[in-house]
């Protein structure tokens, strides 16, 4: 394994064993869940949306180190973000992951430790789960989202 394959690891490795806002969240007024069958993931997700933006953002998840660790790293990088925000790094992410395309680097930042599951891709579907999850709890959608259905 290379250095940078290492580094990755370690990111992954650290949000799966601590994973940053986790648990429910009171104020929330947006909320999904997902579940990834091929795997047995399931992520519940709580957002604070207030004009256009997302004030917060919990979860709670049981499933592999790449899901836990992907909606960790997802919370992070879209608290504070406008939903068109949030959508278009959901676009490049998921071009990442499935390795369509080679992405903007620097914009991904530290979600750039999953790119490894494009080698994987039972994986992918692992990595994109809480993403699919946030997608449906911004656009309203009560119901639980299965990544079954959809092509990632
Ligand atoms: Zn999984």
């Amino acid at each position: 394994m290379s250095e940078l394959q290492d580094l990755y690891q370690e990111v992954i490795l650290d949000h799966y064993r601590r994973p940053r806002n986790s648990g429910t969240l009171d104020h929330a007024n947006r909320h999904a869940e997902g579940q990834n069958p091929l795997c047995g993931d399931e992520v519940k997700l709580w957002l604070d949306v207030e004009d256009g933006v997302v004030k917060d953002v919990s979860f709670t998840g049981v499933g592999c180190a790449i899901s836990t660790a992907s909606a960790s790293m997802m919370s992070e990088a879209v608290k504070g973000k406008r939903i068109e925000e949030v959508e278009a790094l959901f676009e490049k992410f998921h071009k990442m992951v499935a390795g369509r395309d080679v992405v903007d680097s620097e914009e991904l930042g530290k979600l750039q430790a999953l790119s490894g599951v494009r080698e994987f891709p039972l994986r992918v579907k692992c990595a994109t789960l809480a993403w699919h999850t946030m997608k449906a709890a911004l656009a309203g959608a009560d119901e639980v989202v299965t990544t079954e259905t959809g092509d990632e």
